[in-house]
């Protein structure tokens, strides 16, 4: 199997096999011909599984550069989701010139303004943004083709129903609509049917492998000590990048305050802070020239970050699923990992949890 045999044109092929992309994944074996073929999708795939491509490659094959109407539509929950897609379009763009407009809160809405006077095949949004711009009519979604809703669960849990529902209104009735999420909650599923019509339901399970190449420990400690044992931890690993995951903003200023004061090479994300800053710290975490990325779970969810080889649970996550999801940024496409929970007593319900959904007890971590 491969990208030709699943219908994509050469200048398309050649691109992906420039990044080193020779082989469709599963999810995008099912969903590339369907997409196609016109099929609405439903698609249960989390990051990591190729899901971007499974989309944005049909699309760029079905569009027409010639065109010079919006033809497709992606509407994703945050604006980092909506950056990483961005930068996957403008390479396949490469390939054939189709223009490409990122919509999202940050960017500065004049640039995007002045970029509309081109025609626009494909549009990258995030909700809020793209609502803004169909207030002031900067853009039209009358003769959008496709709509593409990824991370749909997360879409609901950040409260973008409405915002959603409203856009797909300005959106043509006979659109194709493909629905991407992580997980299929029933509130998720039922969302999922009301916007697709007669959808084909595509069930990529997560890599197994991936927990399977993850060596994960558990360190037993208090609150008082957490720090400390942390930092042992670190110096211990001296990982190459590595994630460590808090549960709140606040907690996630606070460590960094405590890591940047012992010399620690690391940098925070989370909500507060702005945009910009955001898709800098991410490059350079990115490019190795940061070692320690400290981030709350809604900050990151859905990064892709190829190389991170060690994830700290510095707070204990509220969920198994949570849990699941960011040790999941380690030990991607066959690649070992590591991870590391700091576990205090009052987290030990929590903790009972991830250890039940694993179906295994995790081992204590011995230090040196
Ligand atoms: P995604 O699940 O869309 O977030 O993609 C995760 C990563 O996998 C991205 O960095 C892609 O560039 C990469 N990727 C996507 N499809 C393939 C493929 N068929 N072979 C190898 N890498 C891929």
């Amino acid at each position: 199997m491969n990208f030709k045999s699943l219908g994509m044109s050469e200048p398309l092929v050649q691109i992906l096999k420039k990044s080193g992309i020779k082989t469709p994944t599963a999810i995008q074996q099912e969903c590339i011909p369907l997409i196609i073929a016109d099929k609405d999708v439903i698609a249960q795939a989390q990051t990591g599984t190729g899901k971007t491509l499974a989309f944005l490659l049909p699309l760029f094959e079905r569009i027409s550069p010639e065109s010079t109407k919006t033809e497709a539509l992606i509407i994703t929950p945050t604006r980092e989701l909506a950056l990483q897609i961005t930068e996957q379009a403008e390479q396949l763009a490469k390939a054939k010139k189709l223009n490409v407009l990122a919509a999202y809160g940050g960017r500065n809405i004049g640039s995007q303004l002045n970029k509309l006077k081109k025609n626009i095949h494909l549009i990258i949004a995030t909700p809020g943004r793209l609502l803004d711009h169909l207030e002031r009519k900067t853009i039209d979604l009358n003769h959008v083709k496709t709509v593409v809703i990824d991370e749909a669960d997360q879409m609901l849990l950040m409260g973008f129903k409405n915002e959603v529902d409203q856009i797909l209104r300005a959106t043509p009735r006979n659109r194709q609509t493909l629905c991407f999420s992580a997980t299929m909650a029933p509130n998720v599923k039922k969302l999922a049917y009301y916007y697709t019509y007669s959808p084909v339901v595509v069930n990529i399970e997560p890599k197994k492998v991936t927990l399977d190449t993850i060596r994960q420990e558990v360190v037993e400690t208090t609150d008082r000590q957490k720090f400390d044992r942390l930092a042992q931890a670190l110096q211990e690993d001296n990982p190459f990048l590595a994630i460590i995951f808090v549960r709140t903003k606040r907690r996630a200023n606070e460590l960094f305050a405590k890591m940047k004061k012992q010399k620690f090479n690391v940098q925070v994300i989370h909500s507060d802070i702005a945009q910009n800053k955001r898709e800098r710290i991410l490059k350079s975490f990115r490019e190795a020239d940061l070692q320690y990325l400290i981030a709350t779970d809604v900050a990151s969810r859905g990064l892709d970050i190829s190389g991170v080889t060690h994830i700290y649970n510095y707070d204990v996550p509220e969920t198994p699923e949570t849990y699941i999801h960011r040790i999941g940024r380690t030990g991607r496409a066959g690649e070992d990992g590591y991870t590391c929970m700091f576990v205090a007593p009052k987290d030990n319900l929590e903790f009972n949890m991830i250890e039940r959904k694993l179906r295994r007890n995790l081992p204590r971590r011995t230090f040196k």
